[in-house]
């Protein structure tokens, strides 16, 4: 607890938030029995850890005190100024919003995401709270830890994963984890930590080759440290390759960490001189950052013993960016930038382009009507893979992972799709079912009176332009009903005893055999006798079928005599 007072100065609004605080807090205990104190001040040591500024510190310390004591948010305003009592107003609605699996709280879930887009320190303060209860949720009874953990996984683990958070997202998942899947978590525990030490010490012997190598390359300051993986995420990757361990190749990944991007690609090489690379299994995401702007060279290979081993190589900043994420980003920021207060905080996300998403996470909640549309995109557009493009005038669109320029030209307008006929990804022609990347700019050239094609179906990535497509494509079909193509045809002549009913009968023959008769006509034999002249005509037929119709219509009382022209 002292560290954190040591961290500032005695004349600091954090000094005075932590003893406001303790005061406040003085009586309460936490379900554990300890001070309640204790977990405002994790709370802010968390955040102090992070990199966030002293208002932020001192709102981690107070964000419980307007809900949970006597004191108003008007004594805090007082105290500590307008810029933390916001903050804390912030949080203490946010706290009041509550979130229950059974009935989705949409319109809680609307204003958090709200709130954290006015200012994004209220959601970074949240999340280290949540973080907290999280690491001390034991206490509470099991009714109260599987609703705390189901939110926590579908709401804050995915928004800390938005916010560029890997490492806070992957613990909060895992503290979630053996309380929203028990069995799923025992099943872990027993297959996968038993050969824990076994795969440390293996990791082990390949950091130690990897680091001499390195030194030897001229690579002199790396850091090489092994990862095992997060619990959440293997088990995840477990369900898809059918719980099959020796499918996994990164239960324990070796990260090396160097100075500049230079360093980077080096080590990558002198990676693959050690151990051949798997094909296939080399992600750059330097050259091309993921939509939450994790930066990192991944790659697969065969590795000691011929096991496959995962490293991922990255430099100090990227990697202080992939366990911060945006708060390193705001961190930087404070660092470079001192500017007044002025109500929003946006951390200057927006002056590295890197971080637009959040202005279109804006624009995006606005344009939900319904709430249920609202928590589903929640739950499974927003916060599974997107990218983000832009168009030639500097409006970005958000698409899944793998959406195409025609995708995109039905997310402008539904006449811009069904008119594309080409498009232009920075700058230049590309194909149509090209796979736009974040950060692209999409220019859609289009032409009157061009009609969608029904090959856009086998690439097209969202619902919404298959729909239109489909629906272009009937319009198109009723327009322009083309004449029947001709088909082969077969007509039987039979001669046959004249009387009424006989041509009903043959028809039936054709009938029985669920076959659709084209043509049919009975003429009277014209010199006046007792024969008739029928004709039916029916499409081909498989030779059984029609073997069995002669057979039976020759059984017909009446037939004389049954043939069979075979037309084109
Ligand atoms: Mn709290």
């Amino acid at each position: 607890m002292s560290d954190l007072l040591a961290a500032y100065p005695p004349e600091s609004v954090v000094t005075h938030a932590y003893a406001f605080a303790e005061e406040a807090h003085r009586d309460a205990t936490r379900a554990s029995g300890e001070p309640y104190f204790t977990h405002v001040v994790a709370v802010a040591n968390t955040v102090r850890e992070w990199g966030l500024d002293e208002p932020s510190v001192a709102a981690a310390l107070l964000h419980d005190v307007v809900e949970d004591t006597s004191f108003m948010l008007k004594d805090i305003e007082q105290r500590f100024g307008k810029e933390v009592a916001f903050l804390v107003d912030g949080l203490t609605k946010l706290k009041r919003i509550s979130y229950s699996p059974e009935q989705r709280d949409v319109e809680g879930l609307r204003k958090l995401v709200i709130s954290f887009t006015k200012d994004l320190r209220v959601l970074l303060v949240k999340l280290a709270d949540r973080l907290h209860n999280m690491r001390t949720l034991e206490s509470l009874s099991p009714e109260r830890q599987r609703k705390i953990s189901l939110e926590t996984m579908e709401v804050y683990a995915p928004l800390a994963y938005r916010l560029g958070m890997q490492k806070l997202s992957g613990e909060l998942e895992d503290l979630s984890f053996p309380y929203t899947n028990p069995e799923g978590y025992d099943w872990l525990m027993e297959n996968v930590e038993s050969s824990y030490e076994e795969r440390i010490a293996y990791a082990d012997r390949v950091r130690a080759i990897v680091a001499a190598a390195l030194v030897k390359n001229g690579i002199q300051s790396a850091a090489v440290d092994t990862r095992a993986k997060h619990h959440t995420s293997l088990y995840q990757k477990l369900i898809r390759r059918g719980m099959d361990l020796s499918q996994i190749y990164d239960l324990v990944a070796v990260r090396i960490i160097v100075e500049t991007v230079e360093e980077c690609y080096t080590a990558l090489g002198i990676v693959h001189q050690l151990w051949p690379p798997l094909g296939g299994r080399i992600k750059d995401y330097i050259a091309r950052p993921k939509p939450n702007g994790y930066r990192s060279i991944h790659t697969a290979v065969m590795c000691i013993d011929g096991r496959i081993t995962e490293f991922q190589i990255r430099t100090k900043e990227m990697h202080e960016e992939a366990e911060l994420g945006i708060a390193a980003h705001w961190a930087y920021q404070q660092a470079r930038n001192k500017k007044g207060y002025t109500g929003e905080n946006w951390g200057g996300m927006n002056d590295s382009g890197k971080l637009t998403w959040i202005e279109q996470l804006r624009n995006w909640q606005e344009s939900f009507r319904s709430g249920k549309d609202f928590i589903e995109a929640l739950k499974t557009d927003f916060f599974k893979d997107r990218i983000f493009v832009s168009t030639p005038r500097n409006d970005i669109v958000d698409l899944p992972a793998g959406a195409t320029p025609v995708d995109f030209a039905y997310r402008i307008h539904s006449d811009v799709g069904n008119q594309c006929m080409g498009a232009k990804v920075n700058g230049r022609i590309v194909p149509l079912d090209y796979e736009l990347q974040s950060g692209d700019t999409v220019e859609i050239l289009t032409q009157r009176g061009k009609k969608p094609s029904e090959n856009w179906l086998t690439f097209l990535k969202t619902e919404i332009a298959r729909k239109r497509v489909r629906a272009a494509l009937r319009r198109n079909r009723m327009r322009t009903l083309k004449p029947l193509a001709p088909i082969d045809t077969l007509e039987f002549t039979i001669a046959a005893a004249d009387r009424p009913g006989y041509l009903r009968t043959a028809a039936g023959v054709f009938a029985a055999q669920h076959v659709n008769i084209t043509y049919a006509m009975s003429q009277s034999d014209q010199k006046g006798g007792s024969l008739a002249r029928v004709t039916i005509r029916c499409g081909a037929l498989p030779k059984e079928k029609l073997e069995r119709i002669i057979v039976r219509l020759k059984a017909i009382r009446g037939t004389e005599e049954v043939r069979v022209v075979h037309q084109r």
